[in-house]
């Protein structure tokens, strides 16, 4: 380790920065934000300069001079942000006689200290050197922790803060510790993380009561644990949403669904068990069963993701699942996904809605006992676009069902199999033969089948017309041949 990262508290401290350019200017703003007076040294200050907020303006000061060491005097750290190497080893050399702490722009062999790569959500910070080698890679590596940070992690650090002097007036040594854990990756931190500050009081209320009674009898009730229900999207992990990243992260058990891939399943915490509970067609007793399940896990105190494909509230039963854990006072929260129309509308580029083509979008399952109640002379306007799940052993009868209702066969149509997944396979025609299409391809589940004009403005590259013979309709690594139109 050649550098020792710590945090340096500058409030109402004398820090100078010599230069005055835009690379300048963003140093002084990381350390006036950290509290700090600022001494600007330079012939003149950018424009620039004036962007800077009232408030924290009022802690700068410019100096209007060539540096000198005497610039130095009071100083607690020195940065120097000139284009010119010269004035540069010149405060780097006045600091170091002084040991001031200096760090000079892009010079490590001229800093005692460096800026690192940094995320801000005060209170928190998360700071990424690369010792100066390779800022541009640390740059890179605060985007990708940036991603697995809620983004109000800050008001959950504030809102426990501001809990600990009661907690710690109220629970022994022994139980503040766990109590802490399940607190900052249970109930509470998801209600705060959430925005819901009143729904975090009551589960903090609920974990100081198990708390206190775990404290009298080690092997009695546990603290109560929470169900995420959570939409994985058609497929490909890249869908996913950041939330439902960080709940898989902090997730003890995963109850997942034959629609949510292996390569999903491997974004959650590794040490997390996984439970299998597809459910097979016509299975009534499984969907309970599964409720039950997720209730007797909660109630046991762990943090349940139930993970389904698309978005859970989409032909997904995850309203009911949702509804039986709130008549169980279970907590839950419901992350949305990707549904499959969406999912498969980007990867044929049909635009569900689109000016001069439709106005309004229906997703409808083509579910045999569904079918008969659907307004099929709505559902049959071309300047309506209809999307199908679960339909594609019931093609045909979508199709005469629409016919009947007055579409016409050439009323455009696209089929899409396995969206975003590898194998993914789009078939675009009509009325007229799309289920034919579906027939001579061997189209199977999962798909969705889109109608209305805008299936006419499928990408020809995404459906292969283009290049017949070469795999180029699902994503990269796509196994299956393409399907002509
Ligand atoms: N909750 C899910 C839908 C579950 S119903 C969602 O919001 O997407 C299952 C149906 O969804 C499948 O029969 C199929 O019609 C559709 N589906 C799911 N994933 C799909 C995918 N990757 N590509 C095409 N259709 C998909």
């Amino acid at each position: 380790m050649d550098y020792l990262p710590v945090f340096l508290r500058l409030a109402d401290q004398t820090t100078v920065v010599v230069g005055g350019g835009g690379v300048a200017l963003r140093k002084v703003t990381w350390l006036l934000q950290a509290g700090a007076r600022v001494t600007a040294v330079a012939p003149a200050l950018d424009a620039q300069f004036a962007s800077l907020e009232p408030a924290l303006r009022a802690q700068l000061t410019h100096v209007s001079a060539a540096f000198s060491a005497s610039h130095l005097a009071g100083a607690v750290a020195v940065v120097a942000a000139t284009d010119d190497r010269e004035t540069n080893t010149a405060v780097s050399l006045a600091a170091r006689a002084r040991n001031i702490p200096v760090n000079v722009v892009d010079d490590a062999s001229l800093s005692t200290f460096i800026f690192p790569a940094i995320i801000d959500r005060s209170p928190v910070i998360v700071a990424i050197g690369s010792g100066g080698s390779a800022p541009v890679l640390a740059r890179r590596i605060r985007a990708q922790i940036e991603a697995l940070l809620p983004a109000r992690l800050g008001a959950l650090a504030r809102y426990l803060g501001g809990q600990r002097l009661a907690i710690h007036q109220r629970l022994g040594k022994l139980a503040r510790r766990a109590f802490w854990e399940r607190v900052t990756a249970g109930a509470v931190a998801t209600r705060v993380l959430a925005g819901d500050e009143a729904g975090a009081d009551l589960a903090l209320q609920r974990e100081l009561s198990a708390a206190r009674l775990l404290g009298r009898e080690p092997t009695g009730a546990r603290a109560i644990g929470e169900v995420y229900l959570i939409g994985a999207g058609p497929g490909d992990p890249d869908l996913l949403t950041l939330r439902a990243l960080q709940l898989l992260q902090q997730a003890d058990v995963i109850l997942h669904d034959r629609l949510v891939p292996a390569a999903i399943l491997e974004r959650a915490r590794r040490d997390a068990r996984r439970i299998f509970v597809g459910k097979g067609r016509g299975d009534a007793g499984q969907q309970e069963r599964i409720l039950n399940l997720m209730i007797q896990l909660a109630r046991d105190g762990q943090r349940v993701a139930r993970l389904k494909g698309g978005d859970p509230l989409v032909f997904g039963r995850g309203g009911e699942e949702a509804q039986a854990l709130r008549a169980a006072a279970i907590p839950c929260q419901i992350v949305p996904g990707v549904t499959a129309a969406l999912g498969a509308a980007s990867a044929a580029g049909v635009p569900l809605t689109q000016r001069g083509h439709a106005r309004s979008v229906t997703f409808v399952t083509g579910h045999d006992s569904n079918m008969a109640a659907a307004d099929w002379a709505f559902l049959a306007d071309p300047a309506h676009t209809a999307v199908f799940y679960m339909g594609i052993g019931e093609l045909t009868r979508i199709v005469s069902r629409l016919r009947a209702a007055g579409a016409q066969p050439s009323h455009p149509a696209v089929i899409v199999e396995r969206a975003s997944l590898p194998g993914q396979r789009i078939a675009r025609g009509t009325l007229a033969d799309i289920a034919a299409q579906a027939a001579t391809h061997g189209l199977e589940p999962p798909a969705v089948l889109i109608v209305g004009a805008v299936a006419a403005l499928a990408d020809d590259e995404a459906v292969g017309l283009l290049a017949p013979a070469a795999a180029v309709t699902g994503p990269a690594g796509s196994a299956r041949a393409p399907v002509a139109a």
